[in-house]
């Protein structure tokens, strides 16, 4: 389809399961945009929290991890990859266990801080992209309030827990359905409970409810909303 515009920020937000990387990702392909999934960010500092065995809820530990963190984000195919310390983490961040880190460390406000200010220089940078769709829990609120166009994507609690369990499953990982709905329930419950930046609607963001849709179906609902609330021209 081309790029619309210049500097135009797309974001979206919703809870595990939702639907909105899919979104995001088709979004931002078929716009020409760059794709940022701010949920990978959170997952490495708790992958690396793991890795070095430091407790996920110390916050000074957390703080000094973070500053020496070496974090790079490059867009790959029509998602992106994410490498610590030089390292190809992408794959190894969708594991249950690094999805309990990354809630656990996304309530210190130090690991936010840091993070805010990666999530923000990229936003900036979107070159000859002409714009970027940024995925979270918190960009139409706290990252990007200035956001060009706001989504809040959200579905059932059944066909949200299916979601995840299929996407656990193609990753080849041992899951189970119980366990999958313990695990969506504990981290809706603290992303959208946290004080800092939780899991909220932003005042003038678009509400989807992908339930019954096609993910050919969620984007085209978003590629009508672009064009009409901000008017964009291809
Ligand atoms: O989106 P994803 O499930 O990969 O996010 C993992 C965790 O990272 C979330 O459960 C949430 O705790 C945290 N997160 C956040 N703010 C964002 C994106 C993710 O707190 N913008």
């Amino acid at each position: 389809m081309g790029v619309f515009s210049r500097n135009i920020i797309i974001a979206i937000d919703g809870p595990a399961g939702s639907g909105k990387s899919s979104a995001a990702r088709l979004l931002a392909k078929t716009l020409g945009y760059l794709y940022l999934d701010t949920g990978a960010l959170y997952r490495a500092v708790g992958w690396k929290a793991l890795k070095e065995g430091v407790s996920v809820q110390d916050e000074e530990v957390l703080a000094k991890l973070c500053s020496r963190l070496k974090l790079t984000v490059r867009p790959a195919g029509d998602g992106m990859k994410i490498y610590v310390d030089g390292r190809d983490i992408t794959g190894a961040i969708r594991t249950p266990d690094v999805s309990r880190a990354a809630a656990a460390v996304a309530v210190v406000a130090a690991v936010r801080h840091r993070l805010l200010g990666i999530q923000r220089r990229m936003g900036k940078k979107t070159g000859a992209h002409g714009g970027i769709v940024v995925e979270g829990r918190d960009i139409g609120t706290v990252v990007f309030p200035e956001a060009t166009v706001k989504f809040f994507l959200n579905a059932s609690p059944e066909v949200r827990v299916k979601r995840r369990y299929q996407e656990l499953r193609q990753q080849g990982m041992p899951v189970d359905l119980t366990v999958t709905r313990q695990e969506i329930d504990t981290r809706d419950l603290k992303d959208s409970s946290r004080e800092i930046a939780p899991l909220k609607v932003a005042e003038d963001a678009i509400r989807i409810d992908s339930t019954g849709l096609t993910l050919d179906g969620v984007v085209s609902t978003m590629l009508e909303t672009i064009q009409q609330k901000a008017g964009l021209k291809r």
